[in-house]
Parts: structure tokens; C-alpha cells; sequence
């Protein structure tokens, strides 16, 4: 069935929608940091970090961000380097440094006060179509609409969409479904926070409540017996693996840090000299991955021992990162990747990746 065959609910379908959510937000909304927070400032910090990832985990980190930052002024004139350090163990580090872009466009092009349109919210960097509604329906009180992977569910099972919804054609009627549920103005920001609501904790992707859901009668899907296949499953990813080594080089009492440059994953965090071991056929190869090292960091290095193993997921990637102990020889050359030798004490000061601080705890 083509998205245009479906049709959209009609006007009694979504009175009697509005009222269901809404009655049910009222009792079940959960209680987090930024609920009921309308700080345009606020909201969008909270937005950044809730993309790609739990409320649980953004808990302990918006308040610690935002005691550091409270305002616009404050983020616009930290550097990267700190921004980052607030940042750490989020991941996608690319949203803190976005973040810290757009306050420098706030305060330069607007003064220092978050715009108040759709069109210059989303023209600020790091802000996409959901952000900007998100930001503009909450704490403006604008019909703006919002689609993430809660909505992006619910909607596609009230409708019965039975293809994958992040095709085009999906993507689009799911937009104008999001567009045409919403109330009026004054609530639609709390429209749009009762629909993630219900989305993460009633139509879950595994196990849909359909027994207890305000909107059972309604949704297409639970009608039909389809909750269970709708959304239709993405392709799977082909899951690429990977072997890395990280290095820990110690002189006197200090550490050799290397810092990756805009660019490349991690930009703008330090982490020890790490590269990925290519394995030729049945070896692997460290000359290729000594080469490697000495063109990061300038240092020829000699590796020792293998002390650690940790295997963890990036994307597609299964990586299994090998940390051994090394020495270098000889003199700096120059180097692609800034580099620095740093005592324990200042590690705790260094924004490092994920591994990076695992390093530092558990090894060193
Ligand atoms: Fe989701 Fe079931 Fe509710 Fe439909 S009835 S919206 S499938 S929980």
C-alpha cells in the first residue's frame, strides 16, 4: 500500500484523540529535569542531548551542564575543550560542540536572545526539523510539530503504515500525521511531550500495551493485530568489525595524549595514541600500525605488553580495542594530531572519549 492510500484520521477521530492523550498525560506524564521548563535556552540544551539517547542517561548530565552554563552568554564564551570536558561519556560529541556554535550565532546575530521563529530556530547549527519543533512548540506555544523515533512509532502503528517508515514516502505522511494530530497553539507543546510519552512507555517497540492504551480504539494497527509488525523493520546494518590498539606511554610521570582534530570522529577530544590494527589475512599487522602512530603523534613507539581488552559499538562498527603498554624512541617529528605529555592529575581535566576515561580509572 502506498502512503497516499492511507488517509488521515478525520475531525471526530482527532477530537476524540486529543482528549484520550491528553487525559492520560495528565496522570502518566514522567517526571523529568526539563518537564515543565518553558526556558527556550533550557529546552533546546535538553533537546541536544536527548538525540540518540535515554532520558536516563541525559539526567545526571543536563543538570551538571546547565549549573555550568545557566545561560546563552555563558556557553558562547567557554572554549571547545570544556564544553567538551561537560560532555563526556554522552557521546556524539558533535552536538556539544554544535551547541556551543549556535550560542556564538545567538549572540551574535540575535543579540543574545533565543529567536523565537521556526525558520531562525532551525537555521542555528546542530537544530533539525524535529529540534526546532520541539524547542518552538514548548516554550514558545507554536503549533510546530515533532517526529522522533517514539513518535515515528506511534504514528506509524495508528495508521497502520506497513513499510519502513524511514523511507521517504514514510517519512513524509508520518510529518503530516505529526502536523495534523496537534491541538491548538497553547497546547501543543504538551501535546507533543504526552505523544513521546505514550510512544516510550505504552506503545514500546517490543511489547506494545495495547490493553491499557487511551487510544486503542483508535489505532489502526491494534484494530487489525498488526501492533507487533509495524514499524516494519529497518534492513540491518552490516555490522563491520573492527580491531584498535591504544597506547599507554608513560615518561617520568606523565602520559603522551594526542588530540583529534576537526573532522574526524571525536573531534576536539584527547585520547592515548590509537589506531586501528589492520589484520592481514591471518596476522595482524603492527609495522602498518606503528607507521600509523608516528604520523599522529610524531613519536616512533615500541610496544610492550598487552594489559586491557574492552569491546564496545560505534555506529556500525564492533570494535574490540586492544590497550598495551609502550615506550618512545627517538625525537618528536611533526605530527598530524596535537599531542602533550600529562600528569594522572590533569587527565581528570582532559575531555577524553568513552575508552579513554575507562583507561585512566580502571588501568592507570
Ligand atoms: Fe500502540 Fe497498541 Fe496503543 Fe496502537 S493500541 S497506539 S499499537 S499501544
Amino acid at each position: 500500500m502506498e502512503p497516499d492510500d492511507l488517509p488521515l484520521p478525520n475531525a471526530k477521530w482527532l477530537r476524540a484523540f486529543r482528549r484520550r492523550v491528553l487525559s492520560w498525560y495528565e496522570k502518566h506524564a514522567r517526571v523529568l529535569p526539563w518537564r515543565g521548563i518553558v526556558d527556550p535556552y533550557r529546552v533546546w540544551v535538553s533537546e541536544i542531548m536527548l538525540q540518540q539517547t535515554t532520558t536516563a542517561a541525559v539526567e545526571g548530565y543536563y543538570h551538571r551542564f546547565l549549573e555550568r552554563f545557566p545561560d546563552i552568554q555563558s556557553l558562547a564564551t567557554a572554549s571547545d575543550s570544556e564544553v567538551l570536558r561537560y560532555w563526556e561519556g554522552l557521546g556524539y560529541y558533535r552536538r556539544a560542540t554544535q551547541l556551543r556554535r549556535a550560542a556564538q550565532v545567538i549572540v551574535s546575530k540575535h543579540g543574545g536572545t533565543f529567536p523565537n521563529t521556526f525558520k531562525e530556530v532551525l537555521s542555528l547549527p546542530g537544530i533539525g526539523r524535529y529540534t526546532a519543533g520541539a524547542i518552538c512548540s514548548i516554550a514558545y506555544h507554536q503549533r510546530t510539530p515533532i517526529l522522533e523515533a517514539n513518535t515515528i512509532r506511534l504514528h506509524a502503528r495508528l495508521l497502520a503504515y506497513p513499510d519502513d517508515p524511514a523511507k521517504a514516502a514514510g517519512y513524509k505522511l508520518l510529518w503530516q500525521m505529526a502536523e495534523c494530530v496537534l491541538p491548538t497553539a497553547s497546547s501543543a507543546g504538551q501535546f507533543n511531550q504526552a505523544l513521546m510519552d505514550l510512544g516510550s512507555m505504552v506503545c514500546t517497540s517490543k511489547s506494545p500495551n495495547c490493553a491499557n492504551c487511551p487510544v486503542v480504539t483508535l489505532c489502526r494497527s491494534a484494530q487489525k493485530g498488526l501492533q507487533h509488525l509495524i514499524p516494519a523493520l529497518k534492513t540491518e546494518k552490516n555490522i563491520e568489525k573492527r580491531t584498535e590498539v591504544a597506547l599507554v606511554i608513560k615518561k617520568g610521570e606523565k602520559y603522551l595524549m594526542m588530540r583529534y582534530p576537526h573532522g574526524v570522529r571525536w573531534a576536539g577530544l584527547w585520547d592515548f595514541p590509537r589506531h586501528e590494527l589492520n589484520n592481514d589475512v591471518a596476522r595482524y599487522d603492527f609495522e602498518e600500525y606503528c607507521d600509523n602512530i608516528k604520523r599522529l603523534t610524531g613519536y616512533h613507539v615500541v610496544l610492550h605488553d598487552q594489559i586491557a581488552e574492552f569491546r564496545h559499538v560505534v555506529t556500525r562498527y564492533k570494535i574490540t580495542l586492544k590497550v598495551f603498554v609502550a615506550k618512545t624512541t627517538g625525537r618528536k617529528i611533526f605530527s598530524e594530531y596535537q599531542t602533550k605529555w600529562v600528569s594522572r592529575q590533569d587527565l581528570s581535566e582532559l575531555a577524553l572519549n568513552t575508552t579513554g576515561r575507562k583507561i585512566v580509572e580502571g588501568i592507570i
